[in-house]
């Protein structure tokens, strides 16, 4: 059923954080769980619409950047999973195969990841560097045969609304200004559009994308304290090239292999912010991705039904020109349960227009992040976006500094098991050996070791062999 507004759910406190997150995905209407396939769920309206208005933000910005949008076929041939073996050791038991016909044949795996699908068509569209660059994405299901516990929006076995950029390049120069490029939309995602702050590591070589030589990897805090992968911009380098065979002819009729980039996350996003902001309450929503950013009440008495409607149209109007998105609850019950519905679907602000307040020409304007209360003058009305833009820049300024804080520079074994274990992020120094590496996750359960510093500084000793070295890496217990 689907969730109707005439039950009030119990949300668990966030410091259960599993179960508070199952909750608020459920009582805003974002998902329902109960469809009978693990790691599947259906995108109930209202979590679709916000979902959308992110898709629709990337839509913007790839197109913006020369990225076009495209579509391949979810079933994928044996045959080119075969392709780059690495990518199929990784692939084959998570994958899906699909059978069909009178014999059960199979006729190929359901997308994993979009290589596959992709790259053989792009060998047999480039023959010269005129062909070049290609740069395409598509916004798909990807999906894997998970066998760890499922989460919603975070580990599922059909990842939805996935965004892949796939570039080709004809030199390495350029594939690299374009991997640039991919970094900054991320992280203008995240920080204009979800006021997130866009946390970026480098990735060990060993635990790169399958076949790539290099990656940008975003994380996101989540407030167990657990890590999670959100958003990669991977350099494939020619690895993929070779062995699909994209390749161009230059002047003298030499082939060269591509350079390759691919750049992907999706719902993810989503289950960040919600995890971020939310509270006991319900959701709190970025206001720039919120599909309703601005609720209005009417107070209605009986016989002043005509004036509030009539100042509500004049209100809309104003709102119109803002291009601010709002809605009307007209609906004929108590304003309570209005109130109530318009926090836990966080929607960012909420504005009560009664006879006293058409009067007095001030409205009751509360703000859902930080539960602020204030009056709106009916000329003030066309500063809601400068509102908007507030709670934007303070939500993400309370996001960063929760990030930053929770980073702990440790230089003991003892001071890392503290730091993990009080839900923060140890950083250590690094001399970049595996055998190391592998010594320091070991110091506690669950441990990893997700990245690397993409800006450090200075030298210190290895924390594990005590060796000179300018690397820091970043340890916390992850998804
Ligand atoms: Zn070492």
């Amino acid at each position: 059923m689907v969730k109707q507004d005439s039950t009030y759910e119990k949300i668990t406190p966030k410091s259960n954080y599993s179960d508070w997150y199952n909750d608020v995905l459920s009582a805003a209407g974002i998902l329902d769980f109960s469809y009978d396939l693990k790691g599947m769920f259906v995108w109930l309206p209202y979590g679709f619409k916000l979902m959308d208005s992110l898709i629709k933000k990337w839509d913007e910005l790839f197109e913006k950047n020369g990225i076009q949008k495209s579509y391949f076929p979810l079933l994928v041939p044996l045959s080119y999973c075969q392709i780059n073996e690495s990518w199929w050791d990784k692939f084959k038991e998570e994958g899906y195969k699909v059978i069909a016909g009178a014999d059960d044949k199979v006729q190929g795996a359901l997308r994993p990841t979009g290589e596959p699908a992709i790259y053989p068509m792009y060998s047999k569209w480039i023959r010269s560097k005129n062909d070049l660059p290609i740069k395409m994405y598509e916004t798909v299901s990807s999906f894997r045969y998970e066998t760890k516990q499922t989460r919603p929006l975070i580990r599922d076995r059909e990842i939805t609304n996935w965004f892949e950029i796939h570039t080709v390049h004809a030199t390495k120069g350029e594939a690299e200004n374009e991997l640039k490029n991919h970094v900054k939309i991320i992280t203008y995602l995240y920080e204009e559009m979800l006021a997130l702050p866009a946390f970026m590591v480098n990735k060990p070589s060993w635990d790169c994308f399958p076949g790539s030589v290099g990656a940008y990897e975003f994380y996101s805090l989540m407030p167990d304290g657990k890590v999670m992968e959100n958003g990669s911009a991977n350099n494939l380098g020619q690895a993929y090239a070779k062995k699909f065979d994209i390749k161009y002819k230059d002047d003298k009729g030499v082939d060269n292999y591509c350079w390759q980039l691919c750049t992907g996350n999706g719902a993810r996003f989503l289950a960040a912010a919600i995890s971020e902001f939310g509270d006991e309450k319900g959701l709190i929503l970025p206001p720039k991705i919120a599909p309703i950013q601005l609720m209005i009440i009417p107070i209605v008495f009986k016989g002043k039904e005509k004036i509030i409607f009539d100042e509500i149209d004049k209100i809309k109007e104003e709102l119109l020109k803002q291009n601010i998105r709002f809605e009307v609850d007209a609906r004929e019950i108590s304003p309570g349960r209005k109130y109530y519905d318009s926090e836990v679907k966080g929607i960012p602000l909420r504005m009560e227009v009664g006879p006293r307040d058409i009067e007095n020409k001030e409205y009751p304007l509360t703000i859902r992040y930080g539960n602020e209360k204030l009056k709106i003058k009916s000329h003030e009305l066309k500063n809601i976006n400068n509102i908007i833009n507030d709670i934007h820049s303070k939500m993400l300024k309370a996001s960063n500094m929760r990030l930053h804080e929770s980073i702990k520079f440790v230089n003991s074994s003892k001071d890392l098991i503290s730091a993990i274990e009080s839900k923060n992020i140890a950083k250590v120094y690094w001399c970049g050996n595996q055998e190391c590496y592998d010594k320091l996750i070991a110091l506690g359960e669950g441990y990893e070791g997700f990245g690397t510093s993409t800006d450090s500084k200075g030298t210190g000793k290895c924390l594990n062999c005590s060796k000179p070295s300018h690397e820091e890496l970043f340890i916390a217990k992850s998804y």
